[in-house]
């Protein structure tokens, strides 16, 4: 039987890569919500609404039912890649520019509501794992298994850092720790369905834990 898994926890806790890695042991879609709410901050951010001290949110929410977000799969790797408005912004989507705006964006009820109607449509059908904020508390409170991942600030600033210099940015390490626990204050403490673990999600530490060990701790409970 097909079911849904919600995969929350805060930034750069891994977990995309256990989302990506269950969807295809399992033979299921993979959505990254965290890329639907990086591209309207991205949107945002081309119009001009949105920079270092300013965010201009009544034109943002104007602008909403014109943000159509998709996504689509990339035949090379099988992963699904964001599309705004038609345009694969994937790469751009990942950048630190992108990064620090994005929880400001993500506090807008308004925002929130148009992304948690889309991500519902997608559950319809089963055999979906979904990560995000709030996949198990607001998406999916019924999601037949959820997880809900930790790690220190400093564990996910490291691995964040190594992805983005890979990526051939130019970054500092002091910026991208600095990013982590900002994002972490505002999408902890936002009014509108705050990141929080669900009652019934299983907490999974991966600061000690080899990605192996981790991956076969939770196949075994998506397979009970
Ligand atoms: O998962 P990722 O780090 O790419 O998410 C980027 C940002 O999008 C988060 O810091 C958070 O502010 C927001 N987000 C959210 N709810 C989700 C997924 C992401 O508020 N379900």
């Amino acid at each position: 039987k097909k079911i849904i898994i919600a995969i929350d926890g805060h930034s750069s806790t891994g977990k995309s890569t256990v989302a990506k890695q269950l969807a295809k042991a399992l033979g299921y879609i993979y959505i990254d919500t965290g890329a639907m709410y990086r591209s309207i901050a991205l949107y945002a951010m081309r119009k001009g609404f949105i920079g270092e001290s300013r965010f201009d949110q009544e034109k943002l929410e104007k602008d909403l039912p014109k943000i159509n977000i998709k996504f689509e799969i990339n035949p090379k790797t099988g992963i699904a890649e964001a599309l705004l408005n038609e345009e694969n912004v994937e790469r751009e989507i990942r950048t630190l520019e992108v990064s620090k705006h994005v929880s400001k964006v993500a506090a807008v009820s308004a925002v929130r509501k148009k992304l948690v109607e889309q991500q519902n449509q997608m559950g319809e059908n089963k055999g979906i794992v979904m990560d995000g904020r709030d996949i198990g508390t607001v998406v999916f409170p019924n999601a037949e298994l959820k997880l809900f991942m930790t790690a220190t600030a400093k564990d996910r600033a490291e691995r964040r850092y190594l992805e983005l210099k890979e990526r051939g940015e130019e970054v500092t390490y002091e910026d991208v720790l600095k990013n982590v626990v900002n994002r972490d204050h505002i999408d902890s403490t936002r009014k509108d369905s705050p990141l929080r673990k669900a009652s019934d999600a299983v907490k999974i530490d991966n600061s000690n834990l080899t990605l192996e060990d981790q991956f076969e701790q939770i196949l075994v409970l998506a397979r009970t």
